[in-house]
């Protein structure tokens, strides 16, 4: 496994390998991996010859009271499990080799980011677009792996893609839970002990929401109201949005029907957490991938 800290170092080894005319994906990620992440680049090892993952902390998708400054990080553990996942690159630049100091151009995706994490994180999607299109000129992948956990920020990029005419297929993989049902992710260790099992209210709301459907209850509003009453019954957390949309749109439904999106993000104690589920698709995300 190759390691690059550099934009032209990267560079080099895409055109050996594309002149050897192999296939290759991508996987961004800020780092302090698990095993969501991991399943991301497991999956872009067994679709293409050649894998990059990157591990950067975007700051410009971060906003001036959030977490940034505190992410956990862990660069020797990220490439451990990187290599054990059969990736071939991993690019971990500085921010200085990212960012110009006068850096001053930024892609937005519009409407798409008015709601849900978008309306709570203004900017956070300008960032995040930003440097997803910098990845994609920098590696130009074939395909790019993005996990369902950040619902909102899949069908964002999806739409950049089409829009942008990016020649590149985005591959959305299933959320990966821990046993009991949180949705892994790298904030998750800000989690006290007593946080950690006042974050389980994330799933069981979701899980509430599941059988009424199954039920046949297809009224958004009585859902969302069950999924606020499950969740108020948790001291410790205080909800920042619950959203029903469509899944691809982005609007909110009245009606869960085709593929409805459920997206919540909750506050347990100081960390905030996002969860989803979709229902009336093929199928649901709620499974343990
Ligand atoms: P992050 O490092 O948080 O920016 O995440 C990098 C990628 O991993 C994103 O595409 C996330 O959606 C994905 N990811 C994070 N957590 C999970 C999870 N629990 N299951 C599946 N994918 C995930």
């Amino acid at each position: 496994m190759k390691i690059a800290s550099t934009i032209e170092e990267v560079r080099k080894y895409i055109i050996e390998w594309k002149k050897e005319g192999f296939s290759v994906g991508l996987v961004p990620t800020m780092g302090y991996l698990h095993e969501g992440h991991e399943s991301l680049i497991k999956k872009s090892a067994s679709d293409n010859d050649k894998t990059v993952v990157s591990v950067f902390l975007n700051p410009i998708q971060f906003g001036k009271n959030e977490d940034l400054d505190t992410y956990p990080s862990d660069i020797d553990r990220d490439l451990n499990k990187c290599k054990n996942c059969g990736a071939d690159l991993i690019f971990t630049p500085q921010v200085s080799e990212m960012y110009f100091n006068d850096f001053c151009t930024y892609v937005n995706v519009d409407n798409l980011t008015k709601g849900l994490c978008g309306a709570k994180r203004p900017g956070h999607f300008k960032g995040v677009c930003t440097i997803v299109s910098k990845l994609f000129n920098i590696v130009t992948p074939d395909k790019a792996y993005f996990g369902q956990k950040d619902a909102q920020q899949l069908a964002v990029i999806k739409r950049m893609v089409r829009d942008l005419n990016f020649n590149i297929k985005i591959i959305g993989c299933p959320i990966v839970r821990e046993e009991d049902g949180l949705a892994k992710s790298s904030r998750n260790s800000y989690l006290s002990s007593e946080e950690r099992k006042a974050s389980l209210i994330l799933y069981k709301s979701l899980m509430k929401a599941k059988k009424l459907f199954e039920k046949n209850e297809f009224d958004s509003n009585k859902i969302k109201q069950n999924i606020i009453e499950v969740i108020n019954t948790e001291p410790l957390a205080k909800i920042d949005y619950v959203e029903i949309v469509d899944n691809t749109s982005l609007k909110p439904v009245n009606e869960i029907k085709n593929s409805t999106l459920i997206a919540l993000a909750v506050y347990i104690g100081k960390t905030r957490l996002i969860d989803n589920i979709i229902l009336g698709g093929k199928k649901n995300e709620l499974a343990h991938a």
